[in-house]
């Protein structure tokens, strides 16, 4: 900067003072002209007055002057002249300019090359009374010779310039470098700005200009503002780490390069990998397929996952996410290890429990029976009735609680073709005696095959329209759609039954939750009905949806995908 300001000054300064030099020059020299002009008409009227008086003329003719004198007849010929010349050689001079002016009566000053003399002259010429005639005076005087002083200082006046040009160069310099001065102080402070450096206070400047001092006043502010913004982000930075460093959960994430660009303590001591492993590619942190693929499925293509891994003879839960608005894929490990063999174990006592019950109540309905056999009386009949009833309800319990272990563990064995329009008058058939009893209207429309086990189908049918009957009123309605489309196959089952408020729609599912407790129990319910449903949709991954308003009904939709 300081030196483009300095060129630009310098060649201000230099065209500035060459102008004014020549407009100086020009001045002089059309100055010099003029009182040249006014020389000549001045002496050629003094001539003119002298001339056919008693002084002679010849006598100022021959003195020498430096300004030439001739005297011109009427018919243009060379009477006289100051300067030795032939005058019979000479032309008759009245087609030169001052001549013809003067004869017109309007005497003029004329800028000429004399063809005589090889000169530029300036020439005037003006009538004199000769008595009976006239004669014309002209006096003229060398351009040169005005020009001859001019000339004679134009050294001095060159060198001048160039001591002038050299002193406002020695001053300009100065001066910029006093004005640059702020701004080399603004710049360094920008640039401690940048690199991140501490600005304690304003650093008084050498030069102080008001303007300037606004913006460095400005640059402190702003400084200031940003080493606190700064200082937060710092420390907000260290916090965030110190936490991420202390979660017991493994993180990691890697770029678009995939490439781990953060990792805490948790996943470098699950991977038994050293801190320098960030920005390095991640197949240095594992080789499993299912998690590399995941990744590469999120920072490829923004397909979040979630899955089980297994590394070192632990068991992770992995959520695989990209970061809004970042480049980030996020990777999340929670071990499971132990909550998965607690789980396991509670299954298995959940199991366990259910089997040995069986076989106890399987023994007390049989004996139950024999007594009901064996026994006419009217008081233990109604005893009896009563055990069998119990009895009938704990089994169906304990069935339903089997079930649900079951399916906990289950895994798709055999998928075959099952018609939903089959099973589902399979199972409206062994309802007809309850269908009945509430005098219900069934309705069954369409029907769509899934790829399924067709005992689970038969399961998830059973319990819902079992739902639909027990939750229904008398002479209430129930109707089953089923709807096939290219990819997904849809089942509607609609009960215009006692409805379900907001609030427990989202605890029906829940296992043993029930609405209304005596009414399930009456019409022999579980509360797990609902838990088998949602488990067997889990496991092939149907959706299944609910929509209910307290008094007027109940519609589950399952969407077979
Ligand atoms: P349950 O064996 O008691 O029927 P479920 O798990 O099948 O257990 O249902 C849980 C609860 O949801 C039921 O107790 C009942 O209150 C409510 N429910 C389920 N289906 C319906 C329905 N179609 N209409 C009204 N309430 C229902």
């Amino acid at each position: 900067m300081k030196r483009r300001l300095f060129l630009y000054t310098t060649l201000i300064i230099f065209t500035g003072l060459l102008c004014f030099f020549a407009a100086s020059v020009y001045m002089t020299h059309n100055n010099n002209l003029r009182i040249a002009k006014d020389t000549v008409m001045e002496t050629a009227r003094i001539f003119a007055g002298f001339y056919g008086s008693e002084a002679d003329i010849s006598a100022f003719v021959n003195a020498g002057y430096d300004t030439r004198v001739t005297v011109i007849s009427r018919d243009g010929s060379v009477l006289a002249d100051n300067r030795p010349l032939d005058f019979d050689a000479m032309t008759s001079h009245l087609n030169r300019p001052e001549i013809r002016a003067a004869l017109d009566g309007t005497p003029a000053a004329f800028v000429r090359y004399s063809e005589t003399l090889g000169l530029n002259l300036i020439y005037y010429a003006i009538k004199a009374d000769s008595g009976d005639d006239f004669v014309i005076i002209r006096t003229a005087i060398p351009v040169a010779k005005i020009d001859a002083y001019l000339i004679q200082s134009l050294p001095l006046l060159i060198f001048l310039f160039f001591i002038i040009v050299l002193l406002c160069f020695v001053l300009s310099r100065g001066m910029i470098r006093k004005t640059v001065k702020p701004f080399e102080s603004i710049e360094r402070k920008l640039r401690m700005l940048s690199d991140g450096e501490y600005i304690s206070e304003s650093e008084p400047l050498a030069v102080s200009y008001y303007e300037i001092d606004k913006i460095t006043k400005g640059i402190d502010e702003i400084a200031h503002i940003l080493q606190g913004s700064f200082k937060s982000l710092r420390d907000e930075k260290n916090k965030v780490g110190y936490i991420v460093n202390n979660i017991s959960d493994g993180i990691f994430a890697v770029d678009e390069s995939k490439n781990i660009t953060m990792i805490n303590s948790a996943a470098l001591n699950i991977f038994e990998a050293k801190p320098d492993i960030t920005e390095r590619s991640m197949s240095y942190l594992f080789y499993d397929k299912v998690l590399t693929s995941a990744v590469n499925d999120c920072v490829d293509h923004e397909q979040s996952a979630f899955i089980e891994f297994s590394f070192n003879g632990r068991i992770y839960l992995v959520t695989v996410k990209r970061l809004p608005e970042t480049k980030l894929t996020m990777v999340v490990l929670s071990d499971v290890t132990d909550s998965r063999a607690s789980e396991k174990r509670r299954e298995e006592f959940f199991a366990n429990a259910s089997h040995e019950l069986k076989t106890p109540l399987t023994a007390i309905k049989g004996f139950n029976e024999l007594t009901a056999i064996n026994n006419k009386d009217g008081n233990i009949k109604k005893y009896i009735e009563s055990i069998t009833r119990e009895t009938d309800r704990m089994l169906s319990l304990i069935g339903d609680m089997l079930k649900l272990s079951e399916l906990e563990n289950a895994k798709i064995a055999r998928p075959v073709s099952v018609s939903l329009a089959n099973v589902v008058n399979e199972v409206c058939e062994t309802l007809s005696a309850a269908i009945n009893e509430k005098s219900l209207s069934l309705e069954i429309a369409g029907d769509g095959a899934v790829e399924a086990e067709p005992e689970h189908v038969y399961e998830l049918v059973k319990n819902l329209v079992e739902n639909a009957v027990r939750y229904n009123n008398q002479n209430g309605k129930i109707s089953v759609a089923i709807e096939s489309g290219k990819k997904n196959t849809w089942l509607f089952i609609f009960d215009d039954g006692i409805g379900i408020s907001p609030e427990e729609q989202t605890r029906i599912f829940e296992r043993f939750y029930r609405v209304e407790k005596s009414r399930s129990q009456r019409g022999g319910g579980t509360g797990l009905g609902l838990s088998i449903v949602k488990h067997i949709c889990a496991l092939y991954g149907w959706k299944l949806s609910l929509k209910s308003k307290l008094g007027m009904g109940t519609e589950i939709t399952v969407l077979f995908e």
